[in-house]
């Protein structure tokens, strides 16, 4: 179970003017709010507001009138598919004040992909929600959260941000959620994107939780075998995604059981291994991505595995057929 801080009331920045724009930040953890602990190990341990206060001294009391909302201290690779129900209700339950005119989200890098496009998905308004973190810790001496968090809460603020979805901004670099991955371990320009520039977004669906749903990720290899298929279903999996090779093709006893799995009314989706570029099934034989096809899995177009395991849970979630989200 992840450490969970409950949702304090919006503590907002003394003595601010009346009339200048609010900006809702909710902080989730990760390495821009990590110090090192004795042994050196990062861990979060950075309060909201103590994250935001260099960043809303930049800006100054007249510009933006700052919200801040500590929803959680996570690791990232910690955060569960209930953890991201909690933040898509926080986002939303922050932008019932009309005031608000952007969202910023602190988050971990590890997984920012997954909980960016799943806000994403669930974003039925037309202001912008940023997500934002570092690769270099809080109590770095060449920290760069303050940065890309005074970079986010700018564009947050900007109404030329309004009615694109969810932005990922760090590095300099603006990315939309929908194609968004994690590219770099290190790099102070962590994320890259595997999209077009402006992504088409399917029509935004009204949030669904997505605690509970099963959707498994099976890695294919040369001479992978129907072994990590089988143990998924039989552990309850609803879903599968495969991460395949090259434009999304697998071997004959992972495609013959990929085949069983879609017989049965499972869910496939195929998402590749390979950096960049789209997965298409042009491939015959029993692994090939075109016969994948055929029997009824779905591409996942420029989507890698961690993003398409959580379009496949969002489908499962609402009912929405999965290649409409992709
Ligand atoms: N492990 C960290 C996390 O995802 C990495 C980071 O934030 O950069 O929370």
């Amino acid at each position: 179970m992840s450490e969970h801080l409950s949702v304090e009331p919006g503590t907002t920045s003394p003595g601010t003017p009346q009339g200048v724009p609010k900006v809702a930040v909710i902080t989730t953890g990760g390495t821009i709010a990590c110090t090192a602990d004795a042994n050196g190990h990062l861990l979060p341990t950075v309060s909201g507001r103590d994250l935001l206060a260099p960043v809303a001294a930049r800006f100054g009391a007249d510009a933006i009138n700052f919200e801040i909302h500590e929803l959680n201290r996570l690791d990232s690779s910690s955060i569960t598919f209930a953890d991201i129900d909690e933040l898509v209700a926080a986002v939303h339950r922050v932008l019932e004040d009309p005031e608000v005119v952007g969202v910023v989200v602190t988050h971990g890098t590890d997984s920012m992909e997954e909980s960016a496009i799943a806000v994403d998905t669930f974003h039925t308004d037309d202001r912008p929600v940023i997500f934002t973190g570092a690769q270099k810790p809080f109590d770095h001496p060449q920290a760069d959260g303050p940065e890309n968090l005074f970079e986010a809460c700018l564009i947050a603020s900007d109404a030329s941000a309004r009615g694109i979805g969810v932005l990922v901004v760090f590095g300099r670099a603006v990315i939309p959620a929908r194609g968004c991955t994690k590219w770099h371990t290190t790099d102070e320009l962590a994320f890259a994107t595997n999209g077009p520039e402006e992504p088409e977004r399917p029509d935004p669906l009204a949030p669904a939780p997505l605690d509970g749903v099963r959707v498994e990720i099976i890695p294919a290899y040369p001479g992978a075998g129907g072994e990590l298929v089988q143990a998924a279903l039989d552990s309850g999996a609803q879903g599968l995604v495969v991460e395949a090779m090259g434009s999304g093709n697998v071997g004959t006893a992972l495609g013959a059981a990929l085949g069983r799995a879609l017989d049965a009314g499972v869910p496939v989706v195929i998402s590749t291994r390979v950096p960049r570029g789209e997965v298409s099934g042009v491939y015959g034989g029993a692994g090939g991505g075109a016969t994948l096809a055929a029997k009824g899995a779905i591409g996942s177009r420029y989507f890698r595995s961690g993003q398409s395991r959580v379009l496949l849970a969002v489908s499962l979630a609402t009912g929405q057929h999965p290649a409409t989200l992709f």
